[in-house]
């Protein structure tokens, strides 16, 4: 057994200055790299024009280029994919899953490395960039685990899948897809965010390294219309997505519009946006709301699907959290995170700085109160956007995911706690939800009353943590089953004996 109870993947100590004094010289080593993303294909690296990556904190920085792949390059991923489909499928589950364990410690044997790369290619901190990659092992190691137990003869997966995944954890989702289609049986094509193809690169190397044939797990960067060639595709038999609600929409329209050769439909995970709401009730502890409110709203420059989108107020209680929080974003270090102690980053591109930027001038123009700081000169060549607080009304004001730092507040009378959750349940989005009260019962009905796949109670509302709190939503947010859970797998074969339990 390669998974006996494995622990999840060990971070790294902070408070250790030995410790960030190697993290240190290591970036700084690494400051200058120019990573490299290519079509990876079962016979070596496609050819053609490449194109510059650069760090979102500093647009000068050219962290890296990528050449994208053609109609024919994909086309030749697809026959070399059809064609290594049945040895992948007939490697024993244990085998499989060995080099996915392997994949894993090679990973963290090259963390300070690839925490330089998440930094400058994605915009994350370093403690984010560290989560990630433990993240990431955690995916290969779990589903390894979960699939070693597999037997060819009575396993079926499903062939050729497509893993299409966002930038906002290019390394974590990237893997986790891939790691789990792999532990099945399937063969991949993987279609990075435009954003991040380095990261991305570096986690199929990475796989290769550790055993998984080339043909097994081909990379194809590339803008959307990669993904989409993909899933028109009557020879992917299966796709694994991550991001936003519209794109899976189009996506599960596509798949729709056929049948996989045994006659049922194409499987299609797709994990989505959210509109995540924690509420706090009149006994909720203020100092520990405050730390996770601005943990869960403004880390990972709010750049996660499950961070706080609005915080739900009881009114006795709201003008001094109200208070606080505004004093601990006064604290927030937002710049470049290069530098160690940076709290907040850039978001990912112009292109989203300016569709928040947006955001708030039209809640500004709409008269509702908004709350931010000026942003630092270090983040004058970057895309940054200053951790912003919004009070509304209501919770009916929030239409759209807003995918950045940008907090909402509304305040709820006593007897309106219910029908505060029930606005955030008609949103249609139900993926993360938080509640704040130190009245067990009112957690316990809260808890209940919320549609979200993922509950928390008075604690902050991201990191799941891979085999211990599965991840994923409902309604808009998601299809499950859940990432970093057993069921997933069993949505990735084609058949498995009922005595599984999958
Ligand atoms: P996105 O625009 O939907 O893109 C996701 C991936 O789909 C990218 O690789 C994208 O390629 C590709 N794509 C775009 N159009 C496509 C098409 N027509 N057919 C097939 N693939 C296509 O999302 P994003 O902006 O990268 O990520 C942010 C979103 O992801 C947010 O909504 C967030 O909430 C969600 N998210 C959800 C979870 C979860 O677990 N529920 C986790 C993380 C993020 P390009 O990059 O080239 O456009």
């Amino acid at each position: 057994d390669i998974y006996p109870d494995r622990p999840n993947s060990a971070g790294l100590d902070f408070a250790d200055e030995r410790v960030l004094a190697e993290l240190s010289h290591s970036l700084s080593a690494g400051a200058d790299h120019r990573w490299r993303a290519e079509p990876l294909l079962a016979d070596g690296e496609a050819e053609g024009t490449s194109v510059a990556v650069t760090n979102p904190a500093d647009r000068r920085d050219i962290v890296g280029h990528v050449v994208e792949a053609s109609a024919d390059v994909i086309e030749r991923a697809l026959v070399d994919a059809e064609a290594e489909a049945d040895a992948w499928a007939q490697t024993p589950g244990g085998e499989r899953a060995r080099r996915l364990v392997r994949a894993a410690d090679l990973l963290e044997s090259r963390r300070d490395t690839l925490i330089g790369l998440l930094i400058r290619e994605a915009g994350k901190t370093a403690a984010n960039a560290v989560s990630e990659i433990r993240e990431a092992a955690d995916f290969l190691r779990y589903y390894a685990g979960r699939a070693q137990a597999f037997d060819p003869a009575t396993h079926v997966p499903l062939g050729p899948v497509a893993c299409i995944s966002p930038w906002n954890f290019p390394l974590a989702i990237f893997l986790g897809q891939v790691a789990a289609a792999l532990a099945a049986g399937n063969v991949v094509l993987a279609k990075p965010a435009e954003e991040t193809p380095l990261a991305a690169a570096e986690a199929i190397r990475i796989l290769r390294e550790a055993g998984v044939p080339a043909a097994a797990v081909q990379l194809l960067p590339g803008p959307g219309e990669v993904g989409a060639t993909l899933v028109g595709d009557a020879r992917v038999r299966g796709v694994l997505f991550t991001g936003s609600t519209a794109v899976a929409r189009s996506i599960a329209t596509t798949l729709a519009e056929r049948l996989n050769p045994d006659g049922s439909p194409v499987p299609l995970v797709a994990e989505t946006g959210g509109q995540n709401a924690l509420v706090a009730d009149s006994s909720a502890l203020l100092e520990q709301l405050t730390a996770d409110v601005i943990a869960s709203a403004f880390d990972s420059a709010g750049q996660r699907c499950s961070a706080l989108r609005v915080l739900c107020l009881q009114e006795e209680i709201a003008d001094r959290a109200l208070a606080m929080l505004k004093g601990a974003m006064a604290e927030l270090r937002v710049g470049p995170p290069d530098r160690l102690a940076t709290d907040v980053g850039p978001v990912i591109s112009a292109d989203a700085r300016e569709r928040i930027e947006a955001h708030v001038a039209a809640m500004r123009a709409a008269g509702r109160p908004v709350h931010r700081r000026e942003l630092p000169a270090a983040c004058a060549h970057g895309d940054f956007v200053a951790p912003t607080l919004i009070e509304l009304e209501g919770v009916g004001e929030l239409t759209e995911e807003v995918f950045g730092p940008v907090l909402h507040v509304v305040r709820f009378a006593p007897s309106d706690a219910e029908r505060t959750i029930e606005a955030v349940n008609a949103t249609g989005y139900a993926l993360t939800f938080g509640v704040h009260t130190r009245i067990d019962e009112r957690a316990a009905d809260a808890a209940g009353l919320s549609a979200a796949g993922n509950v928390y109670v008075n604690r902050n509302i991201v990191g799941a943590v891979v085999g211990v709190q599965p991840f994923g939503g409902h309604g808009l947010s998601g299809t499950g089953p859940k990432a970093g859970g057993p069921l997933i797998l069993r949505r990735l074969l084609a058949a498995c004996p009922a005595e599984t339990g999958l």
